[in-house]
């Protein structure tokens, strides 16, 4: 028991964007986070430059992490997420990794493992894609990924055939 004080649950969220003006998408997808309910924005990453991940004629994406705490549970937060997406115009066509104005990921949920129909934490990509580990190393180098070791180090383990991620002028 903690006393009945309210729980905060460290989190980890990647952001991406790549129609309609991914930048501002972006940035405003931070905002949005800011403003959660029972939860707080503790940092956010530069923004990224990403080439599509299947390699389509797509235009490229914008990345970037944002670290926050929250007093929700892991479901409440997904759900949250979604809220955000659909508020950004984001159209689900069944298809995966299509164009998206704004797709928010839950990386890392505390030190929860989940795997269920609706949710996977943490997210079974970030060992292998550049444009999530290079945001999320940028503020967090030393969180440890639960099953994993820490951001560095998956930084490290890279697969050499990882997009190739820049930041974006500032
Ligand atoms: P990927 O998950 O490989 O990055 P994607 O982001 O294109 O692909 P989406 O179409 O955005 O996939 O999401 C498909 C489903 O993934 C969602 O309906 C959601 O329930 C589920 N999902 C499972 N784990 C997570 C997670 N950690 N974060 C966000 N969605 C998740
Ligand atoms: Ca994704
Ligand atoms: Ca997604």
């Amino acid at each position: 028991m903690n006393g009945g004080r309210p729980h905060w649950w460290p989190v980890y969220v990647a952001i991406g964007s790549n129609l309609d003006e991914p930048r501002r998408q972006v940035l405003s997808a931070i905002d949005a986070l800011a403003k959660l309910p029972d939860t707080r924005l503790i940092r956010s990453s530069r923004l990224y430059r990403s080439p599509p991940m299947d390699g389509s004629a797509q235009s490229d994406y914008i990345n970037a992490v944002a670290a926050l705490i929250t007093q929700l549970d892991a479901p409440a937060f997904l759900h949250a997420l979604q809220a955000i997406e659909k508020q950004h115009g984001r159209i689900r066509d069944g298809s995966r990794w299509a164009a998206r104005t704004l797709d928010l990921d839950l990386l890392v949920f505390g030190d929860l493992e989940i795997c269920n129909d609706e949710l996977t934490v943490p997210h079974p990509g970030i060992a292998k894609r550049s444009f999530v580990l290079l945001p999320l190393c940028e503020i967090a180098p030393q969180l440890r990924i639960p099953g994993l070791s820490n951001v560095e180090q998956v930084l490290r383990e890279l697969p050499a055939d990882a997009s190739v991620v820049t930041v974006l002028d500032e």
